[in-house]
């Protein structure tokens, strides 16, 4: 299962961040879903129970926080909103774009107990 994988490399994270700074526990964790990460909230918000359990972050609240597609034009220079399924420049309709946000699942910001 694709969203316990990512849960678990999360809470990696997690109890990486603790370490560093000698916190006793994970209270909040705010994660960031692009739109284009291929990962559903709602698989990830049932797989943080296994994933977190007895861990550091065992029982911290995680916040989601919905990332949109952005893509940049290799033609006309211009950032637009874009579809997952359509990576369109949003000015001059061209296919010669790349992704610049909405494409990966980044850990924004936690709150330690200390
Ligand atoms: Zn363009």
């Amino acid at each position: 299962m694709h969203e316990l994988a990512v849960c678990q490399a999360l809470v990696g994270q997690l109890a990486d961040l603790a370490d560093q700074h000698q916190a006793r526990a994970v209270v909040r964790a705010v994660v960031q879903i692009g739109a284009l990460s291929g990962v559903e909230q709602t698989l990830l918000e049932h797989a943080w129970p296994f994933a977190s359990s007895g861990t550091v972050a065992e029982g911290a609240y995680l916040q989601f926080e919905a990332v949109p597609l952005v893509v940049a034009c290799a033609l006309c220079g211009a950032q637009t909103p874009a579809l997952p399924n359509r990576l369109l420049c949003g000015r001059c309709n061209s296919w010669h774009t790349r992704v610049v946000s909405g494409d990966a699942l980044i850990l924004a910001s936690v709150e330690l107990a200390t």
